[in-house]
């Protein structure tokens, strides 16, 4: 597959960062949450508040930055053969010829969500939109990630190709997890969407995990009034 990195949109947005809560900006007046804190509310709603309402700092993990480490690698990579390109001239390109990128930026204003997808497949009959996960285990909280990612490009594209979300085991080309995006998974996301706005916005409120083994692995937990020690 031809490799593009893809670095131009046509679209510009009104964006202001939001006065209180780290992490969240307006966009076209609405509050726009990075999607990967969907993967964050599906261990626990309540990091979120201590780490973007509280703003609470906590050190990343060793697994955190070896993560970002082999990330980063991929992604010097890939730009070293990649020709620049459009989103939309590289959406539109694929219909003839499949392409691949890394880093590609989705946003839906009107969902509020906005995130950079790890790798795309563009390829004539369909798309796949690819997460990069330590592990082999497709937890809720990681497949509501990519599948948010498949819901903010269908909304910027309207693409009629069939989508894929995956989750591919970190630094391998193994694809441990893929599912059609239908249009059931696109109501289920949008409802948990729809819960995360809810969060933000102060009508729910951020409920604490009740398994405690969560709890022992989080770095959040020092400062965290529900975690309850041994
Ligand atoms: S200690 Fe437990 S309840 Fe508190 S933020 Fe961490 S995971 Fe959530």
């Amino acid at each position: 597959m031809e490799q593009k990195n893809i670095n131009e949109y046509e679209k510009e947005y009104s964006i202001k960062n939001h006065p209180d809560i780290k992490g969240i900006q307006i966009i076209e007046g609405k509050n726009n949450f990075p999607i990967s804190w969907l993967n964050k509310q599906g261990y626990c709603e309540y990091q979120i508040y201590l780490e973007s309402i509280k703003g609470i700092e906590t050190a990343a993990t060793p697994e955190m930055t070896h993560g970002s480490d082999i990330h980063n690698q991929l992604e010097n990579i890939f730009k070293q053969d990649a020709t620049p390109t459009s989103f939309e001239d590289a959406v539109e390109a694929s219909k003839e010829n499949a392409l691949m990128s890394r880093e590609c930026f989705v946003i839906a204003p009107e969902l509020g969500i906005r995130g950079y997808i790890d790798e795309i497949w563009m390829k004539p009959d369909e798309i796949v939109i690819i997460d990069d996960k330590p592990g082999r285990t497709p937890y809720q909280s990681t497949m509501n990630q990519v599948r948010a990612y498949c819901l903010a490009y269908k909304s910027m594209t309207n693409d009629e190709r069939l989508i894929k979300a995956a989750l591919r085991e970190r630094g391998t080309s193994n694809l441990f997890w893929i599912e059609v995006f239908t249009p059931e998974v696109e109501n289920q996301i949008k409802f948990t969407i729809d819960r995360m706005q809810g969060l933000l916005d102060g009508t729910k409120p951020f409920i604490p995990t009740k398994n405690p083994n969560k709890c022992r692995s989080c770095r959040y937990k020092r400062y965290c009034e529900h975690y309850k020690r041994d």
